[in-house]
């Protein structure tokens, strides 16, 4: 049979990301969402025997609120080193706090994180509520992270965000392979619609590999897509509390465990940690 372009997705480890807590919803939303660094890294723990290779972190204070404090990023890192084999670390940068305040757990947490991310550009949170992420702090960002030795993982909540993750190619702020979320979804973000994923997919820049997110009831539907597409996902409550309507998840590792039984079902190996760092070149 001539190669006809597909051929990869059979051999094409997928990537399975789990974002366990989030900034923006507590308890209420979901028992089961792990906040306090013991819970998060049990959680963790399983997720990572289930075939998560990336966990996606932000921190909370002792009273569950959000939190950039460095003390707190560091806790939550020596649970998970604790509890867990190998899992890479990725931190948030996002959030309503000036970007040195942002940017402060990624660099000064002990040992500094794989990866963490770039909200490369604004969007609306609630009736009044804007997240001002500007090319200006992308620029830092990158610059920082570099340095660093940490490398970027670009959030863009819709397809305009694609102009500055070509905009930091160009100007040469990034290195190959480039590691973009393709959010779907969020309020003022791309429509959760399996057309506009393909057509995300169609317009990034050579050399990026991409993971799908998907805001709570798409979560499902559309990171199965991009299994099929031989993309890779990210799953966990901080995207959706439930695991199907009217039943709130368990837990992390239950969205992670059913994101590793459908990859196997799609005839896609799950990336080890070892993969997943040559995959994205970290
Ligand atoms: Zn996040």
């Amino acid at each position: 049979m001539s190669h006809q372009g597909f051929e990869d997705y059979f051999t094409e480890p997928a990537i399975l990301s789990v974002a366990t807590t989030g900034g923006l919803h507590g308890k209420e939303a979901n028992p089961n969402l792990p906040t306090q660094p013991e819970e998060v890294a049990a959680d963790v723990a399983a997720c990572e025997e289930a075939g998560a290779s990336i966990v996606h972190l932000h921190a909370r204070d002792e009273d569950d609120a959000d939190t950039k404090s460095v003390e707190r990023f560091q806790r939550l890192r020596d649970a998970i080193d604790e509890r867990c084999e190998d899992v890479i670390i990725n931190f948030t940068t996002g959030g309503d706090y000036p970007p040195e305040e942002r940017l402060a757990p990624v660099l000064d947490v002990e040992p500094r994180p794989e990866l963490a991310t770039i909200d490369v550009g604004p969007v609306a949170f609630g009736r009044d509520a804007v997240r001002n992420y500007s090319r200006a702090a992308n620029e830092l960002f990158a610059e920082r992270m570099a340095e660093a030795g940490v490398k970027p993982e670009l959030e863009a909540f819709n397809p305009g965000h694609l102009t500055e993750v070509n905009h930091l190619i160009e100007e040469g702020y990034l290195s190959e392979p480039y590691w973009i979320t393709l959010i779907l979804g969020m309020q003022t973000g791309t429509l959760p619609h399996p057309r506009n994923l393909i057509n995300l997919v169609e317009n990034l820049p050579e050399g990026v590999v991409w993971q799908c997110l998907a805001v709570g009831r798409y979560q499902l539907p559309l990171t199965t897509m991009a299994m099929a597409m031989g993309g890779h996902v990210r799953v966990g409550l901080e995207d959706n509390v439930y695991y199907r309507k009217g039943e709130l998840a368990e837990s992390n590792a239950q969205l992670v465990r059913r994101a590793a039984r459908i990859a196997d079902e799609l005839e896609r190996p799950i990336a080890t940690t070892d993969e997943t760092r040559e995959i994205l070149g970290l």
